[in-house]
């Protein structure tokens, strides 16, 4: 097969995050050129609806004037300008003061980073800070579940419960423990409801902490529902029966709602869908749209005093970003709320986002290949099975989940595949017409993977 001059230089420059070197030096890139509301254009000229919003991210969808706009009019007037030793600017303030006033729990100040990754790094110094701060130096272990996606830093690693991400980097660091993923699907014993499921995580966690000691134990991190870990909605009750156990054991929750937040589960934060009351937020993704990379820590009021009181001793806090609270990506964000707020973004995805998993279930959940449909608003899984009476996965080598996303993008629309789950979570401006095409392509491409499957006896309808 041949290749464009541009590809093959691709192939020969650039180093890939969470690509396969191998397969990339022999099928690799994709080369995106173009983009506009929710579909993306290839260089070969091919368009796609991008059902994955790029990597979960693109709220507003692409060619937003008003995020262009706000991005040269800053950059004109104040590119860069750094946030330590209290310097500040404008749109900074603007979205600190905005984000507040939409955050979930008691917020009370918000610290500025560039990524995911670089916000949940800031969580584990900041609880680290806080027990310190408390005369606690022992208490400092931090929670996370098996499945979870925190980032890729050293400690956004160790944060993260994936195996494959920890095994050859040495990770994780000690000091973070992994629970269960509240994945009622694959894990729950025969027969138990979710709310049984939620009881034996709740027992889980208490027996942890009996083991470890409540005083070393200082916080545990949990995304609302689970991204990249597979789009895992936790069972009835989770949160209700995991929230109460911190709080005795004074055991701060930190939410992860990098995905969730700004509108993906049809509410401002996933937080808000569940009812939590964090003590820490991260946030990055939505919060830019995307258009720049940007994310930040939310501290509650209750984390906040402590750090406030201990600094008349202490002195500065030492940690921050040369791009911390940038303007260019803070008056971005602050456009892109805008346009969330105007055009009512988190309501259009409860709505449509109820479409779509209604629509998903009815239409392909009951396909000889889908074990299983999940999801909250506009985002939602679908996981791919070898028997659906007896829940059989696939092989991995097969890779069923890789080879199902490579028919829908043939036929112009982008999911994400992680391991056989496959993944959407479309751009909120979304459309119900676009749903319905997006419907119509996994419905299609599931029945294409199904004959080739058989054809090649790897599997048949049970
Ligand atoms: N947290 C969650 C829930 C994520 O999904 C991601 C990225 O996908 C991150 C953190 C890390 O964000 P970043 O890639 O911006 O570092």
């Amino acid at each position: 097969m041949t290749i464009s001059p541009l590809a093959d230089t691709d192939r020969r420059s650039l180093f890939h995050p969470f690509t396969s070197i191998q397969q990339h030096l022999e099928e690799g890139p994709l080369i995106i050129t173009g983009a506009d509301g929710i579909r993306i254009v290839d260089d070969q000229g091919k368009s796609y609806i991008d059902a994955m919003a790029g990597l979960w991210c693109v709220n507003v969808g692409y060619g937003r004037s008003e995020l262009i706009d706000a991005m040269t009019e800053q950059a004109k007037k104040l590119p860069y300008y750094h946030s330590f030793a209290s310097s500040s600017n404008e749109p900074a303030i603007e979205l600190a003061e905005r984000l507040l006033a939409i955050a979930p729990g008691s917020p009370a100040r918000v610290f500025f980073a560039n990524s995911g990754s670089e916000a949940n790094d800031t969580q584990i110094k900041i609880v680290r800070y806080y027990n310190n701060a408390l005369g606690r130096p022992l208490k400092k272990k931090i929670l996370s579940r098996h499945g979870a996606f925190h980032g890729v830093t050293l400690g956004a690693t160790s944060l993260s419960g994936l195996k494959p991400m920890h095994d050859v980097f040495d990770l994780p660091l000690p000091g973070f423990l992994h629970l269960s993923a509240p994945h009622h699907y694959r894990i729950a014993p025969d027969g138990a409801t979710e709310e049984q499921f939620s009881d034996l995580l709740g027992t889980e966690l208490e027996e942890l902490i009996d083991r470890e000691g409540g005083d070393t134990i200082a916080a545990m991190i949990a995304e609302p529902v689970m991204g990249a870990g597979g789009v895992i909605v936790p069972p009835k009750g989770y949160f209700e029966r995991i929230a109460p156990i911190l709080e005795a054991h004074d055991i701060l929750l930190i939410v992860d709602e990098v995905i969730c937040g700004f509108g993906r589960l049809g509410t401002a934060f996933g937080s808000h869908h569940f009812d939590l009351k964090p003590d820490l937020v991260s946030i990055a993704k939505g919060l830019t749209s995307g258009y720049i990379p940007m994310s930040g820590c939310i501290v509650s009021e209750k984390v906040w005093e402590v750090l406030r009181d201990d600094s008349a001793e202490r002195g500065p806090f030492s940690h921050g970003y040369t791009y911390s609270a940038h303007p260019i990506a803070a008056a971005v964000a602050v456009a892109n709320l805008e346009i969330m707020r105007s055009e009512s973004l988190f309501g259009r995805a409860a709505e449509n986002g109820g479409y779509l998993q209604e629509r998903l279930r009815s239409v392909v959940g009951s396909h000889p290949l889908v074990g299983e449909v999940r999801g909250i608003g506009l985002m939602a899984g679908m996981e791919l099975v070898a028997d659906r009476e007896t829940r059989e996965a696939f092989d991995a080598p097969l890779l069923v989940g890789k080879r199902l996303s490579m028919i829908m993008q043939r036929e112009g629309l982008i999911s994400r595949a992680m391991r056989d789950t496959l993944a959407f979570s479309p751009p909120l401006i979304v459309e119900r017409d676009d749903l319905d095409e997006i419907l119509s392509i996994v419905s299609r491409s599931l029945d294409e993977l199904a004959g080739a499957l058989e054809a090649e006896g790897l599997w048949s309808p049970r």
